[in-house]
């Protein structure tokens, strides 16, 4: 055996395959290679991401990471990935140029691999989240306990924020009503969703001003739409626990 020799470099005392030794063979093999251009579809609600005809990781982060780039990179079947480690070169926007150092074993033989990628993410709503904002909305009110501590059991304290909510909707004009567009009970109390964003201001302004809620609006970035950005608008209204008329307006007794 000794005088089997690799017939590309000529060293012996390597294993062979075809008379070429792993070295060689690992030189001449292409062992990772990637499409010039790759897309990854990210859901920007959930974070899913469309792998094929179905959607997976949900609650992923929305943005790029490692994981979204190691299945782009396809590996040679004779070869194993160990790790990769990236470098981002450039970024404009929505595509990326990466460069990855690769470990790769192949054939007994491990050696580092350079690939190259150039990554486009693309915002695409997954079918759960469609699904769920299939009924538009631009605002929603927020209907929540005081922040006092011991809390009432979620069905009373659902009871309780439905009676003042439908007080607050008596106090208000015609058409800011026509605006509620439907309403998801939660642990925490409702969430009525508007499909005008005024209306819901005016209302929240209302159980604010007659019905002592404390109101706290934020936006968040939803979408793009002829090139302007689409804020969706959220009121939060707290409505503290009445103390008890009765304990209120009579000292406890004397024992
Ligand atoms: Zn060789
Ligand atoms: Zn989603």
């Amino acid at each position: 055996m000794a005088d089997e020799f690799c017939v590309v470099c000529g060293a012996t005392g390597r294993q062979l395959t075809d008379g070429v030794c792993a070295e060689c063979a690992a030189d001449r093999t292409t062992l990772l290679s990637a499409p010039e251009h790759s897309v990854v579809v990210i859901c920007p609600h959930c974070g899913a991401r469309k792998t094929g005809a179905s959607w997976k990781r949900a609650g992923a982060s929305p943005l790029l990471t490692a994981e979204d780039l190691a299945p782009l990179v396809a590996v040679h079947p004779e070869a194993a990935l160990r790790e990769i480690r990236w470098e981002e070169t450039s970024s404009t926007g929505t595509v990326r140029e990466l460069v990855g150092r690769a470990r790769v074993r192949f054939r007994g033989v491990e050696r580092e691999v350079p690939i190259a990628l150039s990554v486009r993410t693309e915002g695409q709503s997954c079918p759960d989240c469609s699904r769920k904002s299939g009924r538009f909305y631009t605002a929603v009110v927020q209907l929540r306990g005081g922040t006092e501590r011991g809390g009432e059991k979620p069905r009373a304290l659902r009871a309780r924020l439905e009676g003042v909510w439908s007080e607050i909707l008596a106090e208000s004009r015609p058409d800011w009503r026509k605006a509620v567009s439907w309403q998801e009970d939660l642990p925490e109390g409702w969430d009525v969703f508007f499909t005008n964003t005024l209306a819901a201001r005016s209302i929240a302004r209302v159980a604010k001003q007659k019905f002592g809620a404390s109101v706290k609006e934020s936006a968040s970035l939803f979408g793009r739409k002829n090139g302007q950005e689409i804020y969706r608008v959220t009121f939060c209204l707290r409505f503290p626990r009445p103390v008890s008329p009765v304990a209120a307006t009579h000292p406890p007794l004397e024992p």
